[in-house]
């Protein structure tokens, strides 16, 4: 393989955004319990596809120190002194085979599972130890099994924007690719009831849930698995023009192609570059990329 031996267990960045408008030492924004000063954030430097935020949603940068994460006192570390940054604005895929950590990166950076070491920082602002109001506030994750709830459809869409106008979840229900659920449902005043939807239907409102949401960081874990390609193809883009900060663990070459970094995880080390730098870097890369690319799924 090509270039220097990559550092083990930390990520070899080989890309040019890794510290982009990031400060050495972000302050923390206020005590615990406070409301995070989101809004009064730095202004993202804009990153290669220059999203700025629209309607003064703010984007969010990502910081992992030296982050360890074990199940067990006893358990091999699951992420060994992973350090990472994601610029404000950025789009991050997250690529590895399963049981790699993959998950597990996406529930640290969300905050709801503290590293067992180092430090876990979005838009300055710790988040073990956040009140969970206040990681509402900064991030939306999406996780591989969507969640809904009874109620109508507009409540599920609106839960996490509760002042949303009627035209805004209209035009996330255009943006989604939901009409045709939403009209069978019986509209926006229709009824939601779980166990009656499909896996993809729930992945449909849960990601619509998610692109309204004014949160800026956005982690979509496989959120798209149970999605037919054109409905993945729709939601995929719709959500990548939401303003703000994407990491999106990946299993299309599409998706990783479509992001501004990729950082795929094998366990010894970790290599986060553009897609042709990872390609050429990462032979696991290059595995995974060709059995996705082999005809069973849609080519970028
Ligand atoms: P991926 O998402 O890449 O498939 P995960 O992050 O889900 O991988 O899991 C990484 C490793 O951690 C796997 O070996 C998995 O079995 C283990 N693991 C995940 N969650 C838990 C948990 N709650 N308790 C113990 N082990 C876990
Ligand atoms: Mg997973």
């Amino acid at each position: 393989p090509a270039g220097p031996p990559l550092t083990p267990l930390s990520v070899t960045d080989v890309g040019s955004t890794a510290d982009v408008g990031l400060p050495a030492v972000a302050p923390a924004l206020g005590g615990r319990g406070s409301s995070p000063a989101v809004a009064d954030l730095p202004r993202p430097a804009p990153t290669r596809r220059s999203r700025l935020p629209a309607h003064g949603r703010p984007t969010a940068a990502v910081e992992l120190r030296s982050v360890t994460l074990s199940y067990g006192v006893r358990a091999e570390p699951v992420l060994d002194s992973l350090d990472l940054c994601v610029a404000p604005g950025e789009h991050l895929a997250v690529v590895g085979p399963s049981g790699i950590g993959k998950s597990t990166l996406t529930r640290l950076v969300a905050g709801t599972l503290a590293p067992s070491g180092g430090e876990i920082r979005v838009a300055g602002r710790s988040v073990t130890g956040c009140a969970v109001a206040d990681l509402a506030a900064l991030r939306v994750l999406v996780p591989q099994e969507a969640y809904v709830f009874s109620g109508t459809v507009g409540d599920n869409l609106a839960y996490l924007r509760p002042d949303a106008a009627g035209a805004d979840l209209d035009a996330t229900v255009r943006a989604l690719g939901l009409r045709s659920l939403v009209a069978r449902l019986g509209g926006l005043d229709g009824s939601v009831r779980p166990d009656e939807l499909s896996p993809a239907e729930r992945q449909l409102i849960a990601l619509a849930r998610a692109y309204l949401s004014p949160a800026p960081l956005l982690l979509l874990d496989e959120a798209t698995c149970h999605l037919d390609p054109a409905a993945e193809a729709q939601a995929e883009e719709a959500l990548a023009r939401r303003p703000g900060t994407l990491l999106v663990v990946a299993h299309r070459l599409s998706s990783a192609v479509r992001a501004d970094r990729v950082l795929v995880l094998d366990g010894v080390q970790a290599v986060c570059g553009k897609h042709e730098e990872v390609l050429a870097r990462s032979s696991l890369y290059r595995d995974l990329t060709g059995h996705w690319n082999d005809g069973s799924h849609r080519k970028a």
